[in-house]
Order: structure tokens, then sequence, then C-alpha cells
């Protein structure tokens, strides 16, 4: 992007994994951007850190406390604070705004963030998989642009080269499988959350990495490009490809297929969304493909991995069923992570909501809130009557 002028952007989850990433992108392209506005949740240490390097012109912290712990830090800046500050940053007009929450969380700055107009390198899925017609819709009547950074649907995006999917008969995910890629269900009891936390490929957050090690990570993804590419979940395939060297396919219907592939690295879909449609110069190592000799597929384990089934079957009954699955998922999994539920509760957890809850309607936003709300409530009282029977 030489000779043009430098990019406004501003960073939602400056502090994740994404944030983190999106900020070396920065770093290692002089010139090319500007840090408009950083939003964090809690962790204020590295948000400062972050403030000194970057000299952001707005900053919020979704957590109170930890706003309240920055303006000691650093005083004479002005933080805003919990979910209205998150929404006034991202309404802040800039070029683009990453939105990189963990969670619902990200819903209402994603939303603010559209409503003013601004283009959107959408890392955060959850908001998709709740409200994706309202957020795509919202974004069409905006005329926003939202750019997919999670690396399978950059890797679509790209395939499809800015065409709509008409001729398109399928769409591939790949997979790596996660950290127990191979292991029956009978494996699977006791594992901890640090060992589910250990990805063998990607390095992420808990959240994330967690929801790759039931594979529910893939089947809240088939939800997200279900609305990113208008294209209905039957015709959103997942194939297990454990090098993850390819990020995903596009079957035409003449049987041609593209492919995208790449280093595992989210700092190459960061830059791609952030330069677009431009490209960025070699944000990342380059692939040697000699190196790694051979690539390998197969299908995933849905007795083991049944996380991906109940994704399916929550996107066939549409309506308020993605937010229950995806509400239902955050508490699991947080519960989980805090060893109050052990490994396959997770998706007995999202199970027991989902019959419970997923006839919920989930048109409006107030809807999926709710649906949203329920489903948590759902899946705590589950949660509460595994505790008592261990
Ligand atoms: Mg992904």
């Amino acid at each position: 992007m030489t000779g043009s002028p430098p990019r406004h952007i501003t960073v939602l989850g400056s502090t994740g994994s994404i944030g983190r990433n999106a900020l070396d992108v920065v770093r290692r392209t002089p010139g090319a951007y500007v840090v408009d506005a950083l939003a964090a949740n809690a962790n204020v240490d590295l948000l400062a850190a972050q403030i000194r390097e970057f000299s952001p012109r707005a900053v919020a912290v979704h957590d109170r406390g930890a706003a309240a712990k920055l303006r000691e830090m650093m005083p004479g800046l002005d933080v805003l604070e919990g979910q209205k500050g998150l929404a006034e940053v991202a309404a802040r007009p800039v070029d683009t705004v990453l939105c990189a929450v963990v969670g619902a969380a990200g819903l209402p700055p994603l939303l603010a963030a559209i409503d003013a107009g601004n283009r959107i390198a959408l890392a955060n899925k959850e908001p998709l998989v709740m409200a994706g017609q309202l957020v795509m819709a919202r974004a069409e009547k905006r005329g926003v642009d939202i750019l997919p950074v999670d690396s399978e649907h950059s890797a679509i995006f790209q395939c499809l080269g800015g065409r709509s999917a008409a001729g398109v008969r399928c769409i591939l995910l790949t997979a790596s499988g996660g950290p127990f890629y191979g292991r029956t269900r009978e494996e699977l009891r006791g594992i901890t959350p640090e060992q589910a936390a250990r990805h063998p490929r990607w390095r992420m957050g808990a959240k994330i990495s967690v929801d790759s090690a039931t594979l529910m990570n893939k089947g809240l993804e088939i939800i997200e490009a279900m609305h990113l590419f208008g294209v209905p979940h039957d015709r959103i395939g997942v194939v297990i490809h454990p090098e993850s060297v390819v990020h995903g396919l596009v079957e035409f219907a003449d049987g041609n297929i593209l492919a995208q592939m790449g280093v595992t690295d989210m700092r190459a879909p960061i830059a791609y969304a952030l330069a677009y449609p431009g490209r960025a110069a070699e944000p990342v190592e380059r692939l040697d493909l000699a190196r790694l000799g051979s690539l390998t597929f197969a299908a995933p384990d849905t007795e083991a991995f049944p996380c991906l089934e109940l994704a399916r079957g929550a996107a066939r009954s549409g309506a308020g069923a993605p937010a229950v699955l995806n509400g239902a998922n955050e508490q699991a999994v947080a519960a989980f992570c805090a060893g109050r539920i052990p490994f396959l509760a997770i998706g007995d957890v999202v199970a027991g909501a989902l019959e419970r809850e997923s006839g919920l309607p989930g048109g409006t936003l107030a809807e999926i809130l709710d649906a949203d709300r329920r489903a948590r409530a759902a899946a705590d009282e589950i949660i509460t009557r595994l505790e008592g029977c261990r």
C-alpha cells in the first residue's frame, strides 16, 4: 500500500490473541495504519503498554474495575467504560473496525460500528452465530463491508474473489481436528482445561481453544459461513485436515474447486482484511510445500465430537436456536474451564439447553438477546445439576 495515506483502524479486543496479532501487523507495516482507538476487557497492564506504543485517540475498557485501574495508571487519559464505552469507540468514524471481542459481548459494539458506517474486519464469530441475519441486513442497508478474519472464512472469501455465491455447489471448511483428533469418546473422559487449551496448530485464547477441542468451533463456523456467504448449511461441509495448510475450499457447479493455502498464522487473514482489496507485504513467513511433503484429509468423527452436529441442528432449526446454541456453549465452556464440569459434559449442557429452548424466536435483537439469556439460564441449571452428581 505504498503511497496511499494510512488507514485509520480501531481494534476491539486489543489485548486478546487476535488483537495482539493485529497490532503486530500494524507494527510491521510502518506508515500503513493509524490506530484510532483500542478497547479491551480487563487486561489493563497490556492495554497500557499498547496505548504507549500506538497512541490511540480513544480507549475503552469493558470491566469497570479495570477501567478505574487504568485511570490510576495513566492519569489524564480519558477512559470510556462498560458496554456503552465499547460501543462508543466502535462508532468513531474510521476506515476499519477490527471486531475481536470474545463471545456474545461483541454483538453491541459490532452493531454500533456497522450503524456508524465503518467497514468491519470480523474475527468475533459469536455475534454472527447469534444474530447473523440481523447483522448482515444492517450491514447491507448501511453499505458496510464485512470482511472475515476467521481463517477459514477469509479463505472462502478469497476463493470467491469478491463474487456472490451464485454458481457455488458447496463450501468446505477445514478443521485441524483440535488437540484430541483421533480419540474415541471414551478416551476424552478426564480431559483437563490445560490439555484442551493446548492446540496443535494455532495459538489462541481459552474460549476458542476449548471450542476447537470439542469441534464446536467448526459448528459455529458453519453458521458464520451461512451468513457471510448466503449459502445454506447443507451446502457447507467440514473436512478434517490436521496440517491446517488448506484453510477453506469452494466447489463450483462445474466441478472446479478453488482452495486457499497458507501458514498457520492469524496475521495473514488479519493483514488481508485490513489491507483489502490490496495486499500487505509479507506479514507472515512463507509456506514451504516441499518441506511439508504431504497433506491429509479425513471425515470428522461426529460420535466423539457431537458438538458439530448440535450446531448443524441449530442451523437447521434457525430462528433463536443458534443464539441458544451459542449462549449455552459459552456457559458450558466457562464451567469446564473453572473445573466445574468434565470435558464431555460441554456437549451435554448444550444439547440440554437446545432441547429446552431451541423453539424460541430470533427475528429481532430483543428476541435474540432473550434467547441468549434463557439459554444461559438453562445451561446454568444443567451445570449445577451435573456438579451435584459428581
Ligand atoms: Mg477458524
